[in-house]
């Protein structure tokens, strides 16, 4: 466990048996009131250590900074550094930093500063043998670099009664952490499979699993659809977790499907061994689990924000005891949620700490500023990830890394700023001189840069410091500002999401420059522009979340080639590899080329009468269901067309463009037990992968496309990167490895079960090359002719 959290000791011979810093004893006991998220600038980190530096220095000779302070209650040893100490005026001081006005900063961090002041009060004079001790809070305005100090004389007696207090609370709940860890260990080291046997495959899974968390290895495992791979992932970790000391496992998931299908195997799991403590928590979104969308979140607007801290410790409390029976999830944390009146979102965060199995995104382990990797580095955990459908990763973390303005934001900001604040507008002003300077030869509609242009990023830093110093004297500003028409809090947050991706800015990314549709660049009056940083390779920025973790498992029934996601992830070179054999046969699935389609787009006309042509064959030989896939919804609605004129009583049923849940849930209800009927999609979309469609409910796939993408010149600069990067293989990183991969996820839809036969029709002459065929899984033996196709 976690050095300031509750956590065991040797706990013999009377020594402590759980160590907590002071902010985190404090945190724990003394955050009182409301839950108020609204945004404030506040000091960054090197800022607030300068402004430390800033105040202790003005002290005088004799002046003690970082006093280390420790003390015992009970079996709990608290300890942390005291700020400053004046040993001949008996002063502690407790410093602060903050911008803008201090009345904005709200009373219960105040009071929690208080709390954190005393406790080192307390200790402080069991140390030194005082009799009483002098507290200042000492609040330092970074940009005035005034001092504002309140102060308080206390005696021992009340000192250590509030330190008595603190403590014997957070001793009841470290005592209730550690029988409940004590439990689910025993109860872990004990825990059986979950099913009467592994099915083929699962085992040899499991025991890679468990093999790379006892060697604290990485493993990346491709493994087919129907082994059971939650299962077979989950179960080892598990199993790993009492000999490991791991204090977390944490599934990741990169769709709600795949959140569902774990919290399902772990539900199997508690259900099937005598370890009901198991805490299971599910995390979903802010906007799926905000009960008043309408609403900001603080105490003046929402009422599950109001008084959150107060209710808080009743609503952990509760939610901990229906752990013991029940998994956590979106439905369970909301209904204790709402019986405290606190708010969901933000219980289910708290609750993380808490919880033995976290069930979530990628984005809360690998995103810029991913909750669970941060508190993981604070907390000082050892914790096991699992990222399911992994395949899906790279281009996930692709955009956590990257970063876009657009300049027509600015040009609404600069008009709305000119009535409301003429330094915004000055500002505003500067920093779009340096946008039109980066564009200004620009002819071309797309232009890529090795770098990012040092007067733009001094322009905007500084705009970024103006924004922040107005927002802090003037917090209403951003209102006003939105009455206006015009989002100032928006723009901050890009602009400094921007800067931050900026400076990290390497090979592994470039910057574009992309004019808006329509207009040509005038030099007297540049076109309208937007930045991109895309980060193309992110292996250096998740180097750090690999190596956060006891273990990392990658799982997917496509991870093939290994090199190009070990690469593009920057998995550790000792990363493990393990291919389970498919448990299906050739015999299962009758796999057929038509190698006289091209669905080049050149070829595209002329090949949607021959394509039409082999469905309609198809279907008329073995009616079913069936899905076709093409490259785009222009392919799909073309072709859709054709088939559904020259073949009316043919029942097909189309993927729309921004397709509403109940619309998707339709879709793939047509596909009955025992019905007919042929539903058009895209590939690598929702219907692509991650459906389940067993038996008579899906007997065929037609693939229309080898998915590679488009040619166009932001992927003509991705591959010069790729090349540059990973020499030889600029290609088959940006086109054919991406491609094919959405032609394996979409053509697994097919056989999901051993019981499962169908056929898979791939249109196109490319599927014959072999470096194609390479890439296509061992088990499938095309060859077949496709309807009246020359067979290969
Ligand atoms: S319910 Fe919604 S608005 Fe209220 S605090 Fe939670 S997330 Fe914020």
């Amino acid at each position: 466990m976690a050095p300031d959290a509750p956590g065991p000791l040797d706990g013999v011979d009377g020594a402590p048996t759980w160590t907590v810093a002071v902010r985190a004893l404090c945190e724990f006991t003394a955050k009182r009131g409301d839950l108020d998220l609204r945004f404030t600038p506040s000091p960054t980190g090197a800022e607030g250590i300068e402004g430390h530096g800033t105040v202790t220095a003005r002290r005088p000779t004799g002046y003690q900074r970082e006093v280390p302070l420790e003390g015992v209650f009970d079996t709990l040893r608290v300890r942390g550094r005291a700020d400053g100490w004046d040993p001949h005026a008996k002063r502690l001081e407790e410093i602060k930093t903050y911008r803008g006005d201090l009345a904005a900063v709200p009373l219960n961090h105040r009071a929690l500063h208080w709390a954190q002041a005393r406790i080192y009060g307390a200790l402080i004079c069991r140390q030194l043998g005082l009799p009483g001790v002098t507290l200042a809070l000492v609040y330092f305005n970074i940009d005035t670099q005034a001092e504002t100090v309140f102060t308080e004389v206390h005696e021992v007696p009340a000192l250590q009664v509030f330190f008595d207090a603190q403590c014997a609370q957070f001793l009841a709940w470290a005592a209730q952490e550690g029988a409940h860890r004590t439990a689910r260990n025993k109860a872990l080291t004990a825990l059986q499979f979950p099913l009467p046997a592994f099915r083929t495959g699962q085992r040899e899974l499991a025991e890679a699993v468990y093999r790379a968390a006892r060697s604290g290895r990485c493993l990346m495992a491709q493994a087919p659809t129907g082994i059971g791979k939650t299962v077979g992932t989950l179960f080892p970790l598990l199993k790993a977790m009492p000999v490991e000391q791991l204090d977390k496992v944490f599934y990741l998931a990169a769709k709600t499907p795949g959140r569902r299908l774990a919290l399902d195997a772990l539900q199997q799991i508690r259900r099937a061994g005598p370890h009901p403590r198991l805490r299971v928590l599910e995390l979903v979104a802010r906007d799926k689990a905000c009960e008043h969308p309408d609403k900001a979140c603080h105490g003046a607007s929402c009422p599950l924000a109001r008084g959150f801290y107060d209710r808080l410790p009743a609503a952990r409390q509760a939610a901990v005891d229906e752990a013991a029976g029940h998994l956590l999830d979106q439905v369970t944390l909301r209904d204790i949620a709402l019986q405290h009146t606190v708010c969901p979102y933000y219980l289910s965060q708290e609750l993380a700490r808490w919880a033995d199995v976290v069930v979530g995104d990628y984005n809360y382990w690998f995103d810029t500023s991913a909750m669970l990797f941060a508190l993981t580095q604070a907390e000082g955990w050892r914790v096991a990830v699992l990222v399911d459908e992994a395949h899906n990763l790279a281009e996930r973390a692709r955009g956590m890394y990257s970063a876009e303005l657009e300049q027509g934001a600015l040009k609404t900001l600069r008009r709305a700023a000119t009535a409301l604040s003429p330094p915004l507008k000055r500002s505003l002003d500067r920093l779009n001189r340096r946008w039109n300077e980066l564009q200004r030869e620009q002819t071309a509609t797309y232009v890529a840069m090795d770098a990012i242009p040092a007067p733009f990023t001094e322009a905007l830093h500084q705009t970024l410091a103006t924004l922040t110093d107005l927002l802090a004297d003037r917090p209403a500003l951003a209102a006003e500002m939105a009455q206006a028409g015009a989002d100032l809090q928006r723009f901050y947050f890009d602009a400094l999401h921007f800067a931050r991706i900026a400076g990290s800015f390497g090979p592994h990314s470039l910057f574009d420059i992309t004019l808006r549709p329509g207009r040509a660049p005038l030099p007297a009056r540049p076109a309208a522009s937007t930045l991109c940083i895309r980060n193309i390779v992110p292996a250096p920025h998740l180097q750090a979340r690999f190596a956060g973790a006891r273990t990392v498992v990658l799982f997917s029934a496509t991870l093939s080639p290994r090199h190009y996601h070990a690469d593009l992830l920057g998995l550790p070179d000792n990363t493990a590899w393990i291919d389970v054999p498919s448990p299906f046969t050739a015999r299962q699935l009758t796999v057929r080329v038509a190698r006289d389609i091209s669905t080049r787009w050149n070829d595209r006309e002329r090949s949607l009468a021959p394509i039409v042509e082999l469905i309609a064959r198809q279907y008329a030989a073995k009616p079913g269901h069936y899905l076709a896939f093409f490259s785009s919804y222009d392919y799909l609605d073309r072709v859709f067309a054709l088939l559904s004129a020259q073949h009316p009583g043919v029942p097909c049923w189309e993927q729309q463009r921004q397709m509403p849940e109940a619309a998707r849930d339709a879709f793939l209800a047509r596909f009955t037990p025992g019905g007919q009927g042929i539903g058009f999609a895209v590939l690598g979309g929702a219907f692509a992968e991650g459906i389940d469609l067993p038996g008579d409910r899906l007997i065929g796939a037609f693939i229309a496309t080898l998915g590679l993408p488009q040619v166009n010149p932001v992927n003509e600069q991705i591959k010069a990167r790729m090349e540059a990067a990973f020499a030889g293989q600029g290609y088959d990183y940006t086109y054919l490895y991406p491609g094919l991969q959405k032609v394996v996820q979409a053509a697994g839809r097919v056989i999901r079960s051993p019981a499962d036969e169908g056929v898979l029709v791939l249109m196109d002459d490319r599927f014959t090359r072999a470096e194609v065929r390479a890439l296509l899984p061992v088990w499938w033996a095309p060859g077949e002719r496709a309807g009246d196709s020359k067979a290969e």
